[in-house]
């Protein structure tokens, strides 16, 4: 019926679409304004009950599982879709970025890696201590701990993933932005200095952060590796969603978390709402200074 609608124009709009992180080939443009992501299906299983939950107009919109030259994704709203040459900043959230049952699996035989160490003398010489020097290598459990403390991730409780920014400058290499100071930095630059973009950004975190406090599927779920995806362009339009949902898990029955209590192996506490405190205090900050 629609088709005939004088009224209804269908167009498809074209842009440069921006990936922060992951595998390159783990996107694919999808229907107009949608995209694939590829399966898995702990995102699957999160992305379904969000739908229903207090929680939805904060993450993409979850179209189902398609399947495309025989393999399966996840479909779900594209978040740059309505905007203009945006800037976009790729926040990830949580005071540890692996599952309990990650390292616990790491931990099972742990064998010397190489390429762990390598990676640790790239970011810190003298990150390795003699032992492991010696050896050339570090164990798995060893450098996921260690990665945690090199970012924000465990002082602040969110690390800054990458930024793109409207006039085409791209930058993924924070993993040694640690500082109060120098994330604030970062950020300040991300709005150059926008305060309305500032405020835009704070309100909608506000609103975020109590549909958090209120989400039955935050309450009962480790949320791990999930991002913050702020996007903002030149008609002062600014968003901010969740998104990345492949490792949140259920937690056993009747075991709810307050995403505020530091970590101590066993209780599973992610972290998410003190590092969202944080972001929120080092804008607000910006927005006053
Ligand atoms: P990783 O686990 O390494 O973070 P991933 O493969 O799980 O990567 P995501 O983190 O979900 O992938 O997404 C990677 C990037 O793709 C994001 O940083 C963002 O730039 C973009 N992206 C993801 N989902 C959307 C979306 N719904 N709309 C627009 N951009 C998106
Ligand atoms: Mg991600
Ligand atoms: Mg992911």
């Amino acid at each position: 019926v629609l088709k005939y609608s004088p009224f209804v124009v269908s167009f498809r709009k074209h842009y440069p679409w921006v990936q922060l992180s992951g595998h390159a080939g783990n996107f694919q443009a999808g229907e107009d304004g949608r995209i694939l992501k590829r399966f898995c299906q702990c995102e699957q299983r999160s992305l379904e009950q969000l739908m229903s939950d207090p929680l939805r107009p904060f993450v993409p919109t979850y179209y189902g599982v398609v399947q495309r030259d025989g393999q399966a994704f996840n479909q779900m709203e594209d978040l740059l879709a309505d905007f203009e040459g945006p800037s976009i900043m790729d926040c990830k959230m949580g005071s540890r970025t692996y599952l309990e049952e990650e390292l616990v699996k790491a931990r099972e035989r742990p064998r010397p890696r190489k390429d762990m160490y390598e990676k640790m003398v790239a970011v810190d010489p003298r990150a390795p201590t003699p032992e492991e020097h010696a050896q050339g290598a570090v164990t798995k459990p060893r450098y996921m701990q260690w990665r945690e403390t090199v970012s924000s991730t465990s002082t602040l409780g969110f690390r800054i993933e990458g930024i793109k920014k409207a006039n085409g400058t791209c930058n993924t290499n924070f993993k040694k932005t640690q500082e109060k100071e120098q994330v604030t930095k970062v950020l300040e630059d991300f709005v150059e200095g926008n305060r309305g973009i500032l405020r835009k950004y704070m309100a909608r975190l506000e609103e975020l952060r109590e549909a958090l406090e209120n989400s039955p599927f935050f309450k009962t779920h480790e949320v791990v590796g999930s991002s913050l995806l702020f996007v903002h362009d030149h008609t002062g339009l600014a968003r901010v969603w969740m998104i990345d949902f492949g490792k949140t898990v259920a937690l056993p029955d009747h075991q709810t978390l307050s995403h505020r209590l530091p970590w101590a192996e066993g209780n599973r506490e992610d972290g998410y709402l003190w590092g969202l405190d944080n972001l929120i205090r080092l804008l607000r900050g910006l927005a006053q200074g």
